[in-house]
């Protein structure tokens, strides 16, 4: 055996780490409308083909980025969202880790246009297997333009692993909806082969957000939510005992405006309905949770999907007893609510 210890090249890193952050298409689509989001766009649409696995497009209307740095957004670790750690226990963008593009890049074909509004030119670099293959100007409008053709092209085995393209599709329609409900000032538009799945108002109502995604059933049966405990700030809407589903996909939670999976903040969830709601049924929620930044953390895996709590048995407790309340006190006295 070889025992010579090798320092590996900037392809091969970004290409082994983009196993964590692209796992699939939705991954990328959430990694994208992210950086969207943190780039103040008040416009987002995705585009899809194949389930993203032939095409995905991202376009926004943000603040784009300057001409001298569009290589640099490539590069691993390379961020304009933190500066040093002290910044990420006053995080307000979701992205901080400076390794989406760069890994997205390193197992596919990508385009990106881009342009600022202190330039009247924008910039075209097109990348294949994270190698820059062309640079050039272009006339665009401000915002930006990201195209992923050809996904894992460069990696078979892990092409072999994606599914069919509607599951794909599936996955990414959900990433869509809940990243949409997460920024209802944003106007989000989704287009699958072609057709266009979904326009939100964009008018910064959550409710209205939750009716053009959800539809008429779920928005008639939605109580309002809102709580201040000082430390935890809650709003935003539960599904009455009308409307509940098999499992835990319509269950919305943001923390700071981050969209997260945490078990805890299920559970709380789940323990709130309990004993209203039939057994093995999840109720319905689209939660804000507002907490200080520095009792939170958000860097426990790549992807940023889960977080950790200082204080979570509190957070837990808060959670549950206000959805507890809230439907309990529904039941007595029963409100309609017809109006946005
Ligand atoms: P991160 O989001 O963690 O900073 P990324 O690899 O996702 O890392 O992006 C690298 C950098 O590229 C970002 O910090 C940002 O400056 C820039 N960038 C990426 N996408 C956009 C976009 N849609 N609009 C403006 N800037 C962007
Ligand atoms: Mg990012």
């Amino acid at each position: 055996m070889n025992t010579t210890i090798n320092l590996l090249d900037e392809y091969t890193i970004n290409k082994i780490a983009a196993g964590e952050v692209v796992e699939r298409p939705s991954s990328v689509v959430k990694e994208l409308i992210e950086n969207s989001i943190d780039a103040h766009s008040s416009k987002i649409t995705v585009e899809i083909e194949d389930g993203g696995k032939k095409l995905i497009r991202i376009t926004d209307n943000g603040t784009g980025i300057k001409p001298d740095e569009v290589e640099k957004a490539f590069l691993r670790h390379a961020t304009s969202k933190i500066l040093n750690v002290e910044d990420l226990y006053n995080l307000n963008s979701l992205g901080f880790r400076g390794e989406a593009l760069a890994s997205i890049a390193s197992v596919s074909e990508v385009e990106l246009i881009t342009r600022t509004k202190e330039n009247d030119f924008g910039i075209k670099i097109c990348l294949s297997g994270g190698k820059i293959i062309k640079k050039e100007s272009i006339g665009t409008s401000i915002g930006t333009t990201i195209i992923i053709r050809n996904l894992f092209f460069n990696t078979p085995a892990r092409k072999k692993f994606l599914k069919s393209s509607n599951a794909e599709t599936l996955s990414i329609t959900d990433t869509v909806n809940k990243l949409s409900i997460g920024n209802p000032s944003i106007q989000f538009k989704y287009i699958n082969n072609n057709k266009v799945m979904l326009t939100s108002p964009g008018d910064g109502n959550l409710k209205s957000a939750i009716r053009s995604i959800y539809g008429k059933q779920v928005f008639d049966n939605l109580i309002q939510v809102s709580s201040d405990m000082g430390f935890i700030k809650i709003d935003g809407f539960i599904g009455n005992t009308s409307i509940y589903r098999g499992n835990r996909s319509m269950q919305h939670v943001y923390v700071n405006g981050r969209y997260v999976k945490s078990t805890i903040l299920l559970n709380s969830i789940n323990d709130g309905y309990k004993s209203i709601l039939p057994i093995n049924k999840y109720g319905i929620c689209f939660l804000n949770l507002y907490l200080n930044p520095d009792v939170i953390d958000v860097n426990i895996h790549p992807t940023k999907l889960e977080i950790k709590f200082e204080n979570e048995l509190q957070i837990y407790n808060v959670i549950k007893n206000t959805i507890n309340d809230t439907l309990l006190g529904q039941t007595l006295i029963p409100k309609y609510e017809k109006t946005l």
